[in-house]
């Protein structure tokens, strides 16, 4: 099943086989459809069962010569993101039978331009995780070892496109969830700037962090899917007014040599595992060889961005979660308690343990007599992190690190020590925090045969940059 004309497609591929009539959307729907059926790696939550339909008129559309950017082709959507009348659960059991009442801009934007939606994938609840373990449907397996996590928060949409059950999604990224499972799984993953998406009908995790990422086979892939849901939106006014680029007509024309490369020495320790060492020196010598400018630069506030994270991202998080009581969001108790068992009931039973210590971290920080001395504190970080990245971009337009410290880990190997889990983020986070975009690039396997991932970073708004040399080194040495 694996080895036929479906198999492992990306867009231009899907287009010219709509094109040539090699296929059919309908045909094309239907191989991923059964694949996902016969999936054992608990990459979905819920089925689109509309998709055969869509794909039909897809295909009606095809053959009237009325296409747009990607009629027909199939998507898989991180069950954080909602879409009109299907469930929308934010792997929650407080959302668990939850059906959507309108569709996020970005999916919206998608289905605009005639993508047709598969299912809502499996992810970390609300999006709290690196490993995907911290789901009320069950943990999903890395399909380069399923004894291996796929990575979190948006492990499913990463399996998803792994395991071929579709050939593009959308994950969220907070502080590395589309771009730490994209390294796990081996695909591109990308955190677009801040407001350069819509987080219109995403389900808030820390509203000043999160962005909707397109998680992808290659660069072109996920430039493809950054054209068509970036952009202005006037029911998210985080959402950027700065006209989107032509991303796909600049990935054929930039030259990548003129792009400066910085290497932040903070990011390059010791404790980072030697293959991903190796996969980036390789990454190096083909710049030199290239002539491409590489030099070293430094961020030095970098140690704090984890620590600065975990303080804001708790406080946007409480309040947030405040909705889900029962009441106003979320699963229902009995009706005879009164409004303090209510509520007790309610959050005790319907949020998991990471979700409750947050909540918890959130609340304290926020309290009379502890903002100041927590969440003030991490904002003033939070602009010196900013500062840093601001100075090294006047040097450099690209910077290449890891994007996470190890290949994929085993599952239950972090479930019990929270900090060591927080610390798979120690290289994507700062992006989040400065508000700048972030992109996965595959190199490679471990001894392990796991995949590596190496990161590249641009100042905001510059995706075209990630885009361009992404796609430059993904040509030439992957
Ligand atoms: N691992 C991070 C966390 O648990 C990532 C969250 C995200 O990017 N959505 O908070």
């Amino acid at each position: 099943m694996t080895d036929n004309k479906f198999s492992n497609l990306n867009i231009d591929q899907i287009l010219a086989g709509f094109k040539n009539k090699t296929f059919s959307s309908f045909e094309l729907a239907s191989y991923y459809l059964a694949r996902i059926k016969n999936d054992k790696l608990n990459a979905f939550i819920s089925v689109n069962e509309h998709v055969l339909e869509e794909a039909k008129q897809a295909d009606q559309k095809i053959a009237q010569g009325e296409m747009a950017l990607l009629t027909g082709v199939p998507i898989a959507i991180k069950d954080i993101l909602l879409v009109k009348g299907q469930r929308a659960t934010g792997a929650s059991k407080m959302l668990a039978n939850y059906i959507a009442p309108y569709t996020a801009t970005a999916v919206k934007r998608l289905e605009d331009q005639g993508a047709i939606i598969l299912g809502k994938t499996n992810c970390d609840e609300f999006a709290m995780g690196s490993s995907n373990e911290n789901s009320a449907f069950g943990p999903v397996l890395n399909p380069h070892d399923i004894t291996r996590v796929p990575g979190g928060s948006s492990g499913g949409s990463a399996v998803a496109v792994a395991a071929d059950l579709a050939p593009i999604a959308l994950g969220t990224d907070t502080a590395g969830s589309s771009r730490q499972p994209a390294s796990f799984c081996g695909l591109v993953g990308l955190k677009p700037s801040y407001g350069r998406v819509s987080r219109y009908g995403s389900m808030a995790m820390a509203s000043s962090l999160d962005q909707i990422g397109p998680m992808a086979k290659s660069v072109k892939d996920a430039a493809y899917l950054l054209q068509v849901i970036a952009g202005k939106d006037k029911y998210d006014l985080s959402a950027s007014y700065n006209t989107v680029p032509d991303y796909l007509n600049l990935l054929k024309t930039q030259d990548p040599h003129k792009l400066k490369v910085g290497l932040p020495k903070e990011y390059f320790s010791d404790a980072l595992a030697p293959s991903i060492k190796q996969a980036l020196d390789k990454t190096i010598d083909f710049l030199h060889e290239q002539n491409i400018v590489v030099e070293k630069v430094s961020l030095p506030y970098t140690e704090y961005a984890l620590a600065t994270y975990y303080i804001l991202m708790p406080a946007e998080l409480s309040s947030n979660l405040a909705r889900f009581d029962g009441l106003r969001f979320g699963h229902h108790e009995s009706n005879d308690l009164n409004l303090d068992d209510w509520y007790k009931k309610v959050r005790a039973t319907g949020f998991s343990a990471e979700s409750k210590r947050r909540i918890m971290l959130g609340t304290y920080i926020l309290s009379a007599g502890y903002y100041d001395a927590y969440y003030k504190q991490a904002q003033k970080l939070r602009t010196v992190i900013k500062q840093d990245f601001q100075k090294v971009f006047t040097k450099v337009d690209v910077l290449l690190t890891p994007t996470t410290p190890t290949t994929a880990f085993k599952l239950d190997e972090k479930l019990s020590d929270p900090l060591s889990m927080y610390l798979a983020d120690i290289f994507t986070v700062s992006a989040n925090i400065a508000g700048i975009c972030g992109l996965n690039l595959p190199m490679g396997v471990d001894e392990n045969k796991l995949p590596i991932g190496i990161q590249l970073l641009a100042d905001a708004f510059q995706e075209e940059k990630l885009f361009v040399l992404g796609n430059f080194i993904e040509q030439n040495i992957i």
